[in-house]
């Protein structure tokens, strides 16, 4: 319920703005958010790589109006990849195709896209495509298939609370992709998503079985497993074992500010983990779902609001 409400607020960014004149909460926004500008985030990004961590970067932005604002957000992630390159950086883009002009129309996005993969390719970097809310599931998987024969360094995302996933794996892994599995985090109708958490986690169960499933693993797929569920990450680990999957085949994949303690016990073990560190002016949307994510985020919020 609460979940839902938040995140029905977060697509109301007028909130943002208000929400953005308090200090308390812009000091609670960086929990989450390294800052607003992309040197505050390669610096994180090189704190993380100097810990044995691989790191990913999203430029905060989506559902672009405009397309200066869309070519903008492209310029961005051409820089981004430049600075990754030249500071050697073990880093990764991760970006929304909503941010780079999928509202404009697919050629608008699809150009965009071209340009930031064709550096990524330049740079031999891989680009992730974040997956967003329902309403795109169908336009993002269809301009992966797209790009991915020429730019094999292009990466997507599913997510295990829709129901249609496990039919969109079986597409990914016929491409041999690179694929990011977690769990959803928009609002969406129960015809389309688990509304039940033990049933997204069931869901997730399965997927990580089919992608280490052995003819998954023979056409190349990748899995980048983005969670904080320490006990999925058990069952990862155990399967991965169980199947033969060596630790060079996946990753781990987890958000700037979340389960920090949960690095060093990952590394120790040996696994690869990359830490996906956000920046810039645009955090309402990406805030807001993770205060859904966890409702003691919010409590924590309003109690130092009150105090302020
Ligand atoms: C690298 C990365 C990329 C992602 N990309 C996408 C994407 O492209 N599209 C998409 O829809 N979603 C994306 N997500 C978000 C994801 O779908 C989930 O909403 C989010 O990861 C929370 O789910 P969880 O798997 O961690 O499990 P949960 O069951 O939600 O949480 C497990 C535990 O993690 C901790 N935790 C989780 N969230 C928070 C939080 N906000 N604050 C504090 N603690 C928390 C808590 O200890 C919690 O008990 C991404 C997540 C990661 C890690």
């Amino acid at each position: 319920m609460l979940r839902a409400l938040l995140l029905g607020l977060s697509t109301r960014r007028r909130i943002g703005e208000v929400m953005d004149r308090f200090a308390v909460t812009r000091r609670f926004v960086r929990r989450f958010v390294a800052g607003t500008t992309a040197e505050e985030a390669l610096g994180v990004l090189g704190g993380l790589n100097g810990a044995g961590l691989l790191g990913a970067v999203t430029y905060l932005g989506e559902n672009v109006r405009e397309a200066p604002a869309a070519a903008q957000a492209t310029l961005a992630y051409l820089d981004l990849l430049d600075e990754i390159k030249r500071r050697n950086l073990k880093a990764v883009p991760s970006l929304k195709l909503t941010h780079l002009g999928l509202d404009l129309g697919e050629a608008v996005c699809l150009a965009n896209l071209r340009r930031v993969l064709e550096r990524g390719r330049e740079t031999e970097t891989l680009v992730w495509i974040d997956m967003e809310s329902s309403a795109y599931t169908d336009r993002t998987l269809d301009l992966y298939a797209r790009v991915r024969p020429e730019f094999p360094n292009a990466a997507c995302v599913l997510q295990a609370y829709l129901r249609r996933t496990r039919d969109d794996l079986e597409r990914l892994i016929a491409l041999g992709a690179r694929i990011r599995l977690c769990k959803g985090a928009y609002r969406e109708p129960p015809a389309l998503a688990y509304p039940d958490k033990r049933d997204v986690d069931g869901n997730y169960v399965r997927l990580v079985e089919r992608v280490l499933a052995p003819d998954a693993q023979a056409r190349g797929v990748y899995v980048g497993f983005a969670t904080h569920d320490e006990r999925l990450i058990g069952i990862i680990g155990d399967r991965a074992a169980a199947r033969g999957v060596p630790a060079d085949r996946f990753e781990h994949q987890m958000l700037y500010g979340i389960r920090h303690d949960l690095h060093p016990r990952l590394r120790g073990r040996g696994l690869r983990l990359r830490v996906l560190v956000p920046f810039g002016d645009d955090w309402y949307g990406y805030f807001m779902r993770r205060l859904a994510e966890r409702p003691a985020n919010l409590l924590f919020l309003l109690r130092n609001l009150h105090r302020g």
